[in-house]
């Protein structure tokens, strides 16, 4: 069979057709980068009418792609129900379940976080999907979670962010340093900084791990960015640095990037002894999320899991780690494939908790 997805959480309006063979079929992408850049961040209500102008023509580009007619070759729409901007969300569900009520099809209500995880089941290359349980860290501008996988619909959690998600975080030292964004799809404000943090040197400055200095928070699964960018910016006022030196800039934000990737490891590195004391036996590291595509994240992330916890480290390919329609059809295909179909009547869920997903369906 074959399902339509629809994307519209956030800031990018993405549509795509993928079958339950896992093959992309098509894929379509409206990006607003350069309606947010001015802002220095997501505004919601252009996010909004954004997606309101351009989700028809997306609709429209990822079935003239797929050469298909959405009456004859799709079976199931997908659309993104949660979490995310209320009014975003709220525009591509009305459109999904327009089009799934007026054509007689099902409708599938995604999880956009959980649609993140299961992304690694459409693109790791093996004939058989990759088998639950695996550990998975999701990382974007929204969330910093981890979780166990345990099923298409049932996932614990372990640990999030007390404060700012890893994405906020490069974003606002992005903003902070005075970085451009880079254009373009995989583009934005942390994946610049990521270029300028891979031609610095980290260790001209320091700035202190999160939640190292007290116990308590030490042994927690949760993690806190906000931490480092009251660091960089109390290391700029101490040596009166000038953030217009493309030099400092790069040696900054290399610094704040090495502390930002200890404490991920770090906690995962407690996730991943919860799960040997629990004697789940993990199949894999899932990392997925915007922040996940992120090259210096991914190799620390494979020396653990490999080295140390002997699983593979699956991260899809970077442009399935951003927002996209792909991730959204896929989780369609997952769910439809065990039964789970909404009704036409569903509401849009702006916080929406993994964990409270349904534990029914553990395949
Ligand atoms: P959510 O998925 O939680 O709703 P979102 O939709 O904003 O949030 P994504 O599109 O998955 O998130 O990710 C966007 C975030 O990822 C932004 O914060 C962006 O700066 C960050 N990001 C993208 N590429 C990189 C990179 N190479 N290094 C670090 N951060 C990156
Ligand atoms: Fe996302």
């Amino acid at each position: 069979f074959t399902v339509l997805g629809i994307e519209t959480s956030c800031d990018d309006t993405g549509v795509a057709i993928v079958n339950s063979d896992r093959q992309i079929i098509s894929e379509a992408i409206h990006l607003q980068q350069q309606l947010h850049e001015p802002y220095g961040g997501i505004v919601p209500n252009l996010a909004m009418s954004s997606h309101q102008q351009y989700l028809p023509l997306v609709i429209r580009e990822a079935l003239d792609k797929a050469n298909m007619d959405i009456a004859k070759d799709i079976d199931v729409i997908a659309v993104t129900r949660g979490p995310g901007l209320p009014a975003c969300l709220g525009n591509g569900l009305s459109a999904g379940k327009a089009l799934a009520a007026a054509l007689c099809k099902p409708l599938i209500g995604v999880h956009h976080m959980a649609s993140h995880a299961l992304t690694a089941r459409l693109t790791h290359p093996t004939p058989n999907l990759l088998p639950f349980p695996f550990l998975t860290l999701l990382i974007s501008g929204g969330h910093t979670l981890i979780l166990v996988a345990r099923g298409v619909n049932h996932y614990i959690h372990l640990g999030t962010t007390v404060d700012d998600s890893v994405g906020e975080a490069y974003d606002k030292i992005a903003r902070l340093l005075k970085i451009p964004w880079l254009k373009g799809r995989g583009g934005g404000p942390g994946a610049a900084l990521e270029q300028f943090a891979e031609k610095g040197d980290s260790k001209k400055f320091s700035v202190p791990i999160p939640m190292t200095k007290d116990k308590r928070r030490k042994e927690a699964m949760d993690l806190s960015f906000s931490g480092l960018k009251t660091s960089v910016n109390a290391l700029i006022t101490k040596h009166n640095l000038d953030i217009d030196d493309e030099n400092i800039k790069r040696d900054l934000a290399s610094t704040f990037q090495k502390a930002a990737i200890a404490h991920l490891t770090d906690k995962l590195e407690l996730a991943f002894k919860w799960c040997k004391e629990k004697a789940i036996p993990l199949t894999a590291l899932v990392a997925s999320g915007g922040v996940a595509s992120n090259k210096s994240i991914r190799f620390s992330l494979e020396s653990l899991a490999v080295e140390q916890y002997n699983v593979p480290l699956i991260c899809p390919p970077p442009h399935l780690c951003t927002d996209n329609g792909v991730m959204i059809a896929w989780a369609g295909v997952e769910r439809f494939r065990i039964g789970l179909v909404d009704e036409y009547t569903i509401d849009h869920m702006p916080k929406w908790p993994i964990s409270s997903l349904g534990s029914s369906t553990s395949l």
